[in-house]
């Protein structure tokens, strides 16, 4: 028989319904499962992709002759940068090669804010008496507690499937002097999978902001993590900005880290050139040179922006089977229940999981108690608080396909669960 929603159904047909799943979870508890879903890692397959690094570079010298043993070139070297420049869109004067996390140049970026302000800005970040950044949700965890770490509040707007609510940012940004950033994942956003359109692009540009020095966090982490053959583009925002006299309104980030090593890759940070010298220049006070080694092997290995893109078709071959997995056992679990909607993205590495308004923390709480670690509920919220508590963020990438499709049932069952119980209530 087809599913009937849960809400459609009488008082003793809802508990039928929950003791069959009681029934079911119990089972669950008994097998003795050991799982987890929580972050968003490559699997060692994925990792062994990237193993001729460990043997590279050949040589110790870059395309112009740069030794890259020694110290110097902050920004990168150049080879590198021009083959990401191409990835990326943007010209190679608007792009640094930096270590290896781009959550630390993020960290750095709002670090120089703070203490030194913007390139359009007035005054340092500090000497504001309230600073606050727009935040999409559900959005990034560590973005979120990057802003508590520094004192900085939080507003924050729906994300959809194009990207944030744009007239709700250009809303508040237009109307609060306070409001001096926003963060946006602009490509199979974490966690859930949306690109960003050319026209909400187009507005983040050209909106008007009261704060003279409103950054955008363009935080590309997946910029080239396609799971389909659609391979999306995303939106040129430095170029956006800078025909409508913002240009040194976006700062771009992205990195290797889910393409080679996710410890051992290469950052990246982009924006005008006066953004890319501001950058450098604050970065020159702490470091006198990036780890070239490692950008030299990144250039070898790939050898050109076709071989990164060829290589990203291989992590496709690896993980489009774990996301088919996720959605083909949530249809056949939940759909028709109307207690569940989730994601299915065409890149990234996160379904998005919405379940019955008020039971996202019991289900991660059931899914615990049966072996299944799941990130915690109201993760993807400043705060760490889901005002509905309804979203679960799935990561099923690290995991081997076999055990993806045993947690996903599990999941699926304490979804169930956690609604009959709310519902029978
Ligand atoms: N941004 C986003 C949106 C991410 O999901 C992640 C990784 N989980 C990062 C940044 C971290 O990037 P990196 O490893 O370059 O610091």
């Amino acid at each position: 028989p087809r599913p009937r929603p849960l809400t459609d159904l009488g008082p003793e047909e809802l508990t039928a319904f929950r003791q069959e799943q009681q029934t079911a979870y119990d089972a669950l508890r008994g097998r003795g499962l050991s799982l987890d879903l929580t972050r968003g890692k490559p699997s060692s397959a994925q990792l062994d992709l990237s193993e001729r690094l460990l043997s590279l570079p050949d040589g110790t010298r870059d395309a112009h002759g740069v030794d890259v043993r020694n110290y110097g070139g902050l920004e990168g070297i150049r080879e590198l940068r021009e083959m990401f420049a191409d990835l990326l869109g943007v010209e190679p004067a608007q792009l640094v090669a930096g270590g290896s996390s781009s959550l630390v140049m993020m960290r750095e970026v709002l670090t120089d804010l703070w203490l030194k302000g913007a390139v359009d800005g007035v005054r340092p970040w500090s000497e504001e008496e309230k600073v606050t950044f727009i935040c999409p949700v559900p959005g990034y965890d560590r973005h979120f507690t990057l802003l508590s770490w520094f004192g900085i509040d939080t507003v924050t707007v729906p994300m959809d499937e194009h990207g944030p609510d744009v007239e709700a940012v250009a809303a508040l940004a237009a109307a609060d002097p306070s409001i001096k950033g926003m963060w946006v994942v602009p490509t199979y956003a974490n966690p859930t999978g949306s690109v960003v359109t050319q026209e909400v692009a187009a507005r983040l540009a050209t909106m008007e902001t009261a704060a003279p020095d409103f950054k955008i966090f363009w935080d590309n982490a997946y910029a080239l993590h396609h799971l389909t053959e659609d391979e999306a583009k995303t939106a040129d925002v430095l170029s956006l900005a800078a025909a409508a006299g913002h240009p040194h309104r976006p700062i771009m980030f992205a990195s290797t880290s889910k393409i080679t090593f996710a410890g051992a890759g290469v950052a990246f940070l982009g924006g005008s050139v006066e953004n890319v010298a501001w950058y450098v220049g604050h970065l020159g006070k702490g470091s006198i040179g990036p780890d070239k080694v490692n950008q030299l092997r990144h250039a070898q290995f790939f050898g050109s922006p076709e071989g990164v893109r060829d290589h990203m078709r291989q992590h496709r071959a690896i993980i489009a089977p774990k996301f088919a997995a996720v959605d083909e056992v949530l249809t056949s679990r939940l759909e028709g229940l109307g207690v569940a909607t989730w994601t299915r993205p065409s890149g990234g590495y996160f379904v998005s999981l919405d379940v019955l308004d008020g039971t996202a923390g019991r289900v991660v709480e059931l899914a615990r108690e049966a072996g299944v670690a799941l990130t915690p509920a109201g993760a993807s919220f400043p705060g760490g608080h889901d005002p509905d508590d309804r979203n679960i963020r799935l990561a099923p990438t690290f995991p081997e396909l076999p055990e993806v499709r045993e947690a996903m049932d599990a999941v699926a069952t304490c979804v169930a669960l956690a609604a009959a119980e709310k519902l029978s209530h």
